[in-house]
């Protein structure tokens, strides 16, 4: 009897092994609902190989693309594929008495997805969305557009003087706006949002009458405007101000209490727009050419800091305390900030490019010991930095952290966290993400990019947020080596969504981007870079762009050509593909008795970047173009290994083997 048992257990092992672990032929993913993922695998004297196709329902699908490598150890199965020159890892074990191997897939150490091999594929609705046309309203174009009631003339100075009464929610003020005019109009657009309104308008003391359309006020002008001539309005306001939803995503005031309970007040409008809280020309094209004066009064227990340098403190009679802070340089408007609270100060200047930097630290008295050891990453941060892309754009306006929300603004970058990585959390990856404070290094990045050189129109927006993410990258180079900034931004690359393009609409200040605009961004200058092949040049365009659009408002295009003269390239098929479409570049290729052939697909016409890859371990670069190359060898070439530090795809075409 017991020997019998013995028999059964033995030939179902047999079995098991035999059929059970046969895993060769088709495998069908079955957890992604959104994407079709087939496994060919073929067993060639004893070594697994195939192919697979990932196609997905909103992205680029890669199809007939060579698997890395089979490994059947067991009840394991590890598969290892190269998607868009990433390298992903599947690490399966075959489920009991089942034809399904499931587990998880990785990118290096970092786990993603779940994942189901089954032999029998699921059906999924793979139909493509169409695409929405998007739609603009007129309110939309009021504020994105350089209106003819903009357009005639030009920033020269905000002074901006209101008092908060934080009880009620209440602010009250006026903006002076100095302007000179360009061409003799007499209609003016000011912008301000619901629920505040324009009160009164005043030109040479006499009052003025006004219209509304929405959020855009149009303002008859009685005196003549003389071409050239330096101009003064004043336009005063009162109202309760839009409450930020989200902070600073969805902006506004944000009405917050400290540890003790007392009130905590800061402002974030980036997107909104600063019309969200003060009178103003709210379109990002033209900034104060000689800066702004913030003027706040609060109660006396409180400390208002706003943007520049503190240059008066007025204690008034009725309990209240007036605080004057002066910027002296042009301002984006958007970066434009207040923050109350009952604040606690203390300094740590720093000796840069420029001289004696003034950092300035206004923290809740809960955070004062935190602060003093995280904001030491301040200096770690303007010394790499200014490495990089040359001095601080504001030294005249002093640097300063200060709790809040997490933003860029100028010369006063918004601070919340306290705590390394992302909230924590380390985005790469890479392990790199949590050897500085994200919010403190990426908010403090803008400062260059965003706050000196400053998109025209928010279509642009890349050129804050890649050009800042990408600085991240930076930091850690300048730290801890190239490799490790190498690993982190590789690490970052994989959050790359690719659903609608990086650059937006023009002139209806498009909202509607994705996070593409930042890591994808970063991703593709890691890919330039390489392209440039020069580090020193590198660095030198990173540097000459801060010179070239220094305190100004530019577009993509310009800065793509300034890169294009500077690099001695002609990069506009490279721009045109990364920013103005979602599709992967992708290299084809095959080997064929002596032959490698190779050329772009998924691509501009006209696209030819020049890419580095191994060729049977062997490095060297290639030129493809969207025709095929033919290169002669000596011998048989097997294996073609792109550098990992290019954002392309490839896709070994094995019909032509
Ligand atoms: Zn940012």
């Amino acid at each position: 009897m017991k020997r019998k048992i013995l028999i059964l257990i033995s030939l179902q092992l047999s079995i098991y092994s035999l059929f059970g672990q046969n895993i060769t032929g088709k495998w069908y993913e079955i957890q992604d609902p959104n994407a079709d993922f087939v496994i060919n695998i073929d067993k060639i004297n004893n070594a697994y190989s195939g192919i697979y196709n990932w196609e997905f329902r909103d992205g680029p699908s890669t199809i007939n693309a060579p698997i890395e490598s089979v490994i059947l150890k067991n009840d394991s199965l590890l598969i290892a594929i190269n998607f868009s020159n990433f390298l992903l890892n599947f690490k399966l074990k075959k489920e009991d008495s089942t034809e399904i191997y499931k587990g998880f897939f990785y990118l290096g150490s970092r786990q993603l997805r779940p994942v189901t091999l089954s032999r029998s594929p699921i059906a999924r609705d793979m139909t493509i969305a169409p695409i929405v046309e998007k739609t603009y309203t007129r309110q939309d174009t009021l504020r994105g557009k350089i209106t003819d009631e903009r357009a005639w003339w030009n920033l020269m100075h905000y002074d901006l003087d209101f008092e908060l009464d934080i009880e009620n929610k209440f602010i009250k003020g006026s903006n002076t706006i100095t302007y000179t005019v360009l061409e003799s109009k007499n209609d003016m657009q000011i912008d301000l949002q619901e629920p505040l309104k324009i009160t009164k308008v005043v030109q040479a003391g006499e009052s003025l009458s006004f219209t509304r359309e929405g959020n855009a006020y149009f303002i008859q002008l009685k005196e003549n405007q003389i071409v050239g001539s330096s101009k003064k309005i004043e336009v005063y306001y009162e109202g309760n101000p839009k409450a930020a939803p989200r902070a600073p995503w969805d902006g506004g005031f944000s009405w917050e209490k400290d540890a003790n309970g007392k009130p905590f007040v800061f402002t974030s409008c980036q997107g909104d727009g600063a019309s969200l809280w003060w009178p103003c020309k709210d379109h990002m094209y033209d900034e104060p050419d000689n800066g702004m004066t913030i003027s706040v009064t609060v109660p006396q227990e409180f400390t208002a800091v706003a943007n520049g340098k503190l240059t008066a403190t007025k204690k008034n009679k009725n309990g209240t305390t007036t605080y004057q802070w002066t910027v002296v340089n042009p301002i984006n408007n958007y970066g434009v900030a207040i923050n109350v609270a009952d604040y606690v100060h203390f300094s740590d200047p720093y000796n840069g490019m420029k001289g004696t930097l003034a950092c300035d630290y206004y923290v809740l008295p809960e955070n004062l010991e935190k602060a003093k050891v995280q904001f030491k990453q301040a200096h770690l941060m303007l010394e790499a930095f200014e490495y990089w892309f040359g001095p601080y754009p504001f030294y005249e306006d002093s640097y300063k952290l200060v709790d809040g929300v997490a933003m860029e603004h100028q010369s006063s970058v918004g601070y919340s966290g306290y705590i390394n990585g992302y909230q924590g959390r380390d985005m790469s990856g890479s392990g790199w993400g949590l050897k500085f404070d994200y919010m403190l290094i990426h908010e403090s990045g803008h400062e260059w990019f965003a706050n000196n050189i400053t998109y025209k129109d928010m279509a642009d927006m890349w050129v804050h947020e890649a050009f800042t993410t990408y600085s991240e990258a930076l930091y850690v180079e300048y730290h801890y080596g190239k490799k490790a900034g190498e690993e982190y931004i590789k690490g970052i690359s994989h959050i790359i969504e690719n659903k609608i393009p990086i650059i937006g609409d023009y002139d209806v200040n498009d909202k509607d981007y994705t996070q593409d605009i930042y890591q994808k961004g970063a991703t593709i200058l890691h890919t330039l870079r390489q392209v440039i092949n020069d580090d020193e040049k590198w660095r030198a365009i990173l540097t000459g762009l801060n010179t070239e659009f220094y305190h100004k408002t530019v577009t993509s295009a310009e800065v793509e050509n300034y890169i294009s003269q500077q690099s001695g390239l002609n990069l506009k098929t490279f721009f045109d593909q990364y920013l103005r479409t979602v599709q992967i570049p992708t290299l084809e290729y095959y080997f064929e008795d002596n032959k490698f052939a190779y050329r772009w697909i998924n691509v501009v016409p006209g696209f030819n970047m020049p890419i580095k890859v191994k060729l049977d371990n062997k490095e060297q670069w290639i030129n493809p173009t969207t025709n095929w190359t033919h290169e002669y060898t000596k011998e048989t070439k097997n294996e073609l290994i792109i550098d990992s530090n290019f954002y392309v795809a490839s896709f070994k075409n094995m019909k032509n083997k």
